[in-house]
């Protein structure tokens, strides 16, 4: 596939990081849903790239929020690329932690989900030179203060203990390579990523405009769209996000055991009476969202089910559905966990093909460059 079988979005108005948050927010939204739309009709024209960073175990924030969307668009037939993004990892920390152990056990919840990888491609960056070769040329497209203003990366260093390194003050533009070596044109996102979005699709078009590819039908990068998440907010055992550096987690392989002794200690309130209302009753309603999410039900109905059963009965509620949900999904990660050579097989397949396609894309870069000697 070359970039020219990928639609891009039609100019936007002005140049740099879009002044009006909330503007582009509506933009994006707006894109997203007409690209929805779209999918199911011609899922060929589609290239998702998304990816974790290894940080620690997956866990039900990912899996509702992101993995199963991504088997959903996989399944629809979206030429689909899933990146274990292990540079980011040592962004805003001193080591590696369990690297490794991290990345295999990602790759099991992938395949354990539903990752199929005859159709999507897993692959590590730290494996892929010719991605990271992307960087210079792409540093050279943004300014210090437009790094600065990022909010996620203003957000990430405020919720950090150390001063910002270069690492985290760029890794956006690494993200931007991530997304562009592969001509992807949609990424599944949460709110959080819009920005690292827009300037990825700043890169993209400053590229073409500082390189003498103006014209759109030549164009080395089509602009990545963000498609946000059905479920973009699964909130952890305390009431806050999930996430793993919060240790509020539901991992995806922990066992039934463990699952039913978290939920109990999870927050509730202290209304018996069950109801669906996420301004109001974030946590309890984030328990009945995660039963809706594994049961394939609607949250309210639910809740009017458990009518005054109270925290006990949503809780018990809850566990069942998690675990039945996940039963063979668990099942299948605990067979594949127990095959590494399989999983670095999968890992190693899908390194080289992103090599593949990445030593093709620097090549154009190159090429648009005057570099290609
Ligand atoms: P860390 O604490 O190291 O930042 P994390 O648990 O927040 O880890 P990430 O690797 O940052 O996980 O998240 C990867 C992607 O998974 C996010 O971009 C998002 O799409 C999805 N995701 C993570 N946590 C949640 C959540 N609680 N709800 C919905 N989606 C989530
Ligand atoms: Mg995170």
């Amino acid at each position: 596939m070359t970039s020219g079988d990928l639609p891009t979005s039609s100019a936007e108005s002005g140049d740099g990081l879009a002044s009006s948050v909330d503007g582009s927010l509506r933009a994006s939204l707006r894109r997203s849903e007409h690209i929805e739309a779209d999918l199911e009709i011609h899922p060929e024209r589609y290239r998702m790239l998304t990816g974790d960073r290894p940080t620690g175990k997956l866990h039900l924030g990912h899996y509702f929020g992101s993995l199963s969307n991504r088997v959903r668009l996989q399944n629809l037939g979206l030429d689909s690329w899933v990146l274990i993004a292990d540079y980011q990892v040592i962004y805003d920390r001193d080591g590696v932690g369990d690297l490794k152990a991290n990345v295999y056990s990602a790759i099991a919840d992938y395949l354990a989900a539903g990752i199929d990888p005859a159709r999507s491609t897993i692959f590590a960056h730290s494996a892929v030179a010719s991605l990271n070769q992307l960087l210079l040329p792409f540093l050279s497209l943004v300014t210090d203060s437009e790094l600065r203003r990022n909010p996620t990366v203003k957000d990430e260093l405020a919720n950090s203990d150390r001063p910002m390194s270069g690492l985290m003050l760029t890794f956006p533009v690494h993200q931007a390579a991530d997304i562009m070596f592969c001509k992807a044109n949609v990424v599944p996102v949460g709110k959080d990523q819009l920005p690292h979005l827009e300037l990825t699709r700043l890169i993209a078009k400053r590229f073409d405009e500082r390189y003498g590819r103006a014209n759109p039908d030549q164009q080395v990068f089509p602009l990545a769209d963000a498609l946000l998440s059905p479920a973009p907010n699964i909130l952890g055992l305390d009431g806050t996000k999930m996430s793993k550096s919060r240790g509020n987690v539901i991992e995806i392989g922990m066992s039934a055991e463990q699952t039913a002794k978290l939920i109990k200690k999870a927050k509730t309130d202290s209304d018996r009476h069950i109801s669906y209302d996420p301004e109001n009753r974030p946590e309890v309603s984030n328990l009945l969202l995660l039963a809706a999410l594994a049961t394939g039900g609607d949250p309210a109905r639910i809740a009017d089910e458990i009518g005054d059963g109270g925290g006990g009965g949503l809780k018990k509620l809850v566990t069942e559905a998690i675990n039945e949900h996940l039963a063979p999904v668990r099942a299948r990660r605990t067979e594949l966990m127990a095959d590494p050579g399989y999983l670095e097989q999968v890992l190693h397949a899908g390194n080289e093909k992103a090599t593949q396609v990445a030593d093709q894309t620097l090549s154009e870069v190159r090429k648009a460059m005057q570099m290609d000697y």
